[in-house]
């Protein structure tokens, strides 16, 4: 058996690590020169300090990510802080709003936070706990899948609370406004995160750049057991015989495969799929999927400069989160994120980081003024998680014998995220392993 995976992504590289877990022969071909997909570090510095594509944050309750990690050797704390999870929200001229989560088991410790939460009005925190009593009552069941918007106004969500709790939440989750925005994918992440244990809510903050958290490890870990990995290898496209998939065309030649695992996004795996009729439908289903953007604001501040926590959201701005990047040893180093479309979209970089300096000067007035910023905008960071999604998402498997999807956008329930991807590959290395 010999598994070819196109794209060195985390969906990629969970499959690959996985295979070779059980002793399966794979060659993995990424066509970029470096592992990690859209969840990767940067050859470009701020101030000398090495960046990544964009700011991550995963969740305690990323279990198959977190159970990779370990596979290849990583203890989680060498690469990531935990920390319990606590939301601080700054707007300007307004009193801050926490939300903390005790030590008590879930979903108690959320439904305490909502209680205690400051900078919310009673009935505001009443109101929050009563969406939440009603999710653990329905088992995170939307009915219908309606966007966010429209479930939380049929929940009676008070225009006050949408814009300090859901509406950070749900961009922050799903990279999707409120309005065009899957309440029932929104459900699934609240479920995962709350309703099972109280770590699955932690917030784990990477202590290294992105491509040292998995992608290398992995890369170190496949090629110990004896795979491959290929950088700046584009794969041009499969040969399928008699039903069954048989080669991949990269570069200027062809590998031979019993298996292909296409662990690449919706418009690249819609050209390789589209020349084979078996395939077309898949193609013009993955052709339906749309993206949206993230933006990463990095700005060099002098080194004293500190956030009094590792991430802060803002509200009322154009900046949605800044994170401290001293916990990556780059003090003073901010990264701001705006998640989502947006009129920062059409601005010039520098514009946009000059607004968003500017933004933050009217928060934290005490700040010294910055040295550097750099922006960096990935324009399809995610896919659109809009209503009725899922039924677009293909699953591992397809017509053609051999031939397998992974990647975040394919059929786990779960948004755009690390986990997403990483439990499609895995996915399809169980399936492959169980002889499928
Ligand atoms: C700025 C930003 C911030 C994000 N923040 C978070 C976050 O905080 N938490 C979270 O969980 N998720 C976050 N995400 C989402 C997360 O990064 C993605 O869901 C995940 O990385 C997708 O992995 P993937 O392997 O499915 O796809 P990709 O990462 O897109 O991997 C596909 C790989 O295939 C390669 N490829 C494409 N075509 C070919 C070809 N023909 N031949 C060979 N190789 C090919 C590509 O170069 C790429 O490396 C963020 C994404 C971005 C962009």
């Amino acid at each position: 058996m010999h598994v070819v995976i196109v794209g060195g992504g985390w969906a990629g590289l969970a499959a690959a690590v996985e295979l070779c877990h059980h002793g399966v022969r794979v060659t993995v071909l990424e066509a970029a020169p470096q592992l990690g997909g859209r969840a990767r570090g940067l050859d470009y510095t701020v101030n000398g300090q090495r960046i990544d594509n964009g700011q991550h944050l995963l969740l305690g309750a990323y279990r198959e990510t977190l159970r990779l990690l370990n596979v290849v050797g990583i203890a989680e704390a060498t690469v990531f802080e935990r920390r319990p999870l606590q939301l601080v929200y700054k707007a300007f001229g307004c009193a801050d709003i926490r939300i903390t989560c005790p030590s008590l088991p879930a979903p108690l410790h959320l439904l305490t936070a909502l209680l205690n939460a400051e900078g919310l009005t009673l009935p505001e925190r009443l109101n929050a706990l009563s969406i939440c009593r009603g999710l653990l009552r329905s088992g995170f069941n939307a009915g219908d899948d309606v966007s966010v918007a429209a479930w939380l106004s049929r929940n009676k969500q008070s225009p006050a609370l949408i814009r300090a709790l859901w509406e950070p939440l749900c961009l922050a989750v799903l990279n999707t406004p409120l309005h065009n925005a899957s309440a029932q994918i929104f459900l699934r992440v609240l479920q995962d995160a709350f309703a099972r244990s109280r770590s699955d809510s932690d917030l784990l903050l990477s202590r290294v750049d992105l491509g040292g958290t998995f992608p290398e490890p992995a890369r170190r870990f496949i090629e110990q057991h004896g795979g491959t990995v290929k950088l700046s290898h584009r794969v041009k496209g499969i040969t399928v015989q008699d039903n069954a998939v048989r080669k991949v065309s990269v570069n200027d030649h062809e590998i031979t495969a019993s298996h292909v695992i296409l662990a690449i996004p919706p418009n690249a795996c819609q050209r390789l799929l589209e020349p084979h009729t078996a395939l077309r439908g898949i193609a013009q289903q993955l052709g339906e999927i749309s993206h949206e953007p993230i933006c990463t604001v990095y700005i060099q501040y002098p080194p004293q400069t500190r956030l009094e926590m590792p991430m802060i959201g803002l509200l009322d701005t154009t900046a949605q989160w800044v994170f401290d990047r001293a916990l990556y040893g780059q003090p003073g180093l901010m990264a701001v994120v705006i998640s989502g479309p947006g009129p920062h979209m059409a601005m010039r970089k520098d514009e946009l980081s000059a607004h968003a300096i500017a933004e933050l000067a009217r928060i934290f007035p005490h700040w010294a003024t910055p040295e550097h910023s750099l922006v960096v905008r990935e324009k399809s960071a995610t896919f659109a998680c809009r209503p009725g999604i899922n039924t677009l998402r293909p699953s591992a498997t397809t017509p053609v014998r051999g031939c397998w999807l992974a990647g975040d956008h394919t059929d786990t329930g779960y948004p755009a995220t690390l986990e997403g991807a990483v439990r499609s590959g895995v996915e399809c290395a169980r399936r492959i392993i169980a002889g499928g």
